[in-house]
């Protein structure tokens, strides 16, 4: 599960054969929530008579949903918006439109710029996109950044637009009120709110309905979802161990992962409900950013290195084999030698078995941009970053060799990439795993004994339960 991937997810459909509509064109960057917002974008542009297409030179209409995290995915779909201009230089009926973080956050250079761009909408606007759509077919500029207080996109089902019909991202909740001091996403995303969780529910009974196997309830900080709602004369409250619990009741079969989880808000009483079910998988992603008490605090996350090691024994205490993996930030402001070393010795600590690491990019009006100096030199981030994932390389393999010789029970997902008599699925604790197909399908669980693995990959074979 790539939470963090910058890579293009360009979607392959052909949801509609009918050459009488219009075809709409996706490009997704960014983390899961994109994915899962390019589905209900498909699901409300098929609503109003649109077709979805995969490929690019047979598009009526581009949509680029972005992603404004850290620099470099803007400076990525910036070059994606430039071939879309040599698109529209050949064909200039075509309409092309950005979508999502980068909308909100850059919505005049994206309209001046090279008049590449017709429409622009935040990630909160997109039931609007039809009309938009209209205006920008009618030469005017669709725009529409507005954040919202309340939108969730409850009552839309999502198109599921990856094919692989066995797994499917289930937003719970929107926006975030966290305000980590180097973080855009409270800013392009807008307030947190959660998702009516009967509707959640009812989503993930028509997945399963539909053959699919797995979900991952999707929110920025899952751990602070929560529902009220009255029945009779009592306010009865719905917390996001509640809804972990309703999702997991929905089909025993059915496989149950959540993320992200935010070290302040991870409970107990979440620890417990994983372990009372055995259909939540024993993985739990838990973002730490770094070792240091000084840093966090200037990152403004809340907690402490002790507060996050506790968190971690109560993970190994209550679900003894979780799976853990980490966000890890290098060079962020003021961050000295002892700092870094600090986040080292915390991963070696706790041996993360996967980790998303990334240098400190200051993002234009955080806090961290309006008040501290990005002072950590350009070459001292590299080579931090560099030591972080040579020590994380260590660690995943490590964690990986743990496996050798045990039996998972893995979902069937596809076919391997690398051999097509071979499957790939994921354990409970997320990891891939490699084996021989025998007479197996996709979107079947089957039990696999490890007997070796690559520093990214298990490999093993097909045994009896
Ligand atoms: N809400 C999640 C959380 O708090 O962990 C994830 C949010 S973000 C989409 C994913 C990761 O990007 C963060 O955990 C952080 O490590 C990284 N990130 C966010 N802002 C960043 C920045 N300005 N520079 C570098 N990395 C950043
Ligand atoms: Fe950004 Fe922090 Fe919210 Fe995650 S919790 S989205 S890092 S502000």
């Amino acid at each position: 599960m790539d939470f963090n991937a910058e890579d293009a997810n360009i979607f392959e459909s052909a949801l509609s054969d009918d050459s009488s509509r219009s075809r709409v064109y996706i490009e997704t960057y960014g983390c899961q929530m994109n994915v899962n917002d390019s589905e209900v974008v498909a699901s409300i542009l098929i609503a109003s008579g649109y077709a979805i297409t995969s490929n690019l030179n047979d598009a009526d209409v581009i949509l680029i949903n972005t992603c404004s995290i850290r620099e470099n995915a803007e400076t990525r779909v910036f070059g994606r918006i430039d071939l879309f201009g040599q698109v529209k230089k050949s064909k200039p009926s075509v309409l092309v439109g950005v979508l999502g973080c980068m909308a909100e956050r850059l919505k005049d250079q994206l309209l001046e710029g090279k008049k590449v761009v017709d429409l622009v909408v935040g990630p909160d606007a997109y039931r609007e996109l039809p009309v938009l759509l209209r205006a920008a077919e009618n030469g005017q500029k669709g725009i529409n950044v507005l954040l919202s207080r309340e939108e969730t996109y409850a009552d839309i089902s999502p198109v599921r637009l990856d094919k692989n019909g066995v797994s499917a991202f289930v937003s719970i909740m929107r926006g975030c009120n966290n305000m980590c001091s180097y973080c855009v996403v409270p800013y392009t995303r807008g307030a947190e709110r959660s998702r009516d969780p009967h509707t959640i529910v009812g989503e993930v009974q028509e997945l399963v309905n539909s053959g699919y196997r797995e979900v991952t309830l999707l929110g920025q900080n899952v751990n602070s979802y929560h529902w009220e709602e009255q029945k009779g004369l009592v306010k009865h409250k719905i917390s996001f161990s509640d809804l972990l619990e309703m999702v997991a009741l929905v089909d025993p079969r059915l496989r149950v992962r959540f993320s992200t989880s935010h070290p302040k808000d991870l409970t107990n009483e979440v620890l417990y409900t994983m372990a009372m079910y055995e259909n939540i998988c024993n993985h739990i992603h838990l973002p730490v950013q770094s070792g240091s008490t000084r840093i966090l605090h200037l990152m403004n996350r809340r907690y402490t290195r002790e507060d996050y090691l506790d968190r971690i024994d109560a993970i190994r205490s209550i679900i003894p084999d979780c799976s853990i993996s980490t966000d890890i930030i290098t060079g962020f402001c003021t961050e000295t030698e002892l700092d870094h070393d600090m986040t080292l010795s915390l991963m070696r600590e706790v041996g993360f078995d996967f980790a998303y690491m990334f240098k400190y990019s200051e993002r234009p009006n955080t806090k961290a941009a309006r008040q501290l100096a990005d002072d950590v030199p350009e070459d001292v981030k590299t080579r931090r970053l560099t030591e972080i994932i040579e020590l994380q390389g260590k660690l995943s393999e490590q964690s990986k060799k743990n496996d050798v010789g045990k039996r998972f029970e893995v979902l069937i997902e596809g076919e391997s990439k690398k051999s097509k008599d071979e499957f790939f699925g994921r354990t409970s604790q997320n990891k891939v795993v490699v084996f021989p197909k025998e007479n197996h399908k996709i979107g079947e669980f089957v039990f696999v004994e490890v007997t070796d693995c690559t520093p990214a990959t298990l490999i093993g074979h097909i045994v009896e339960e």
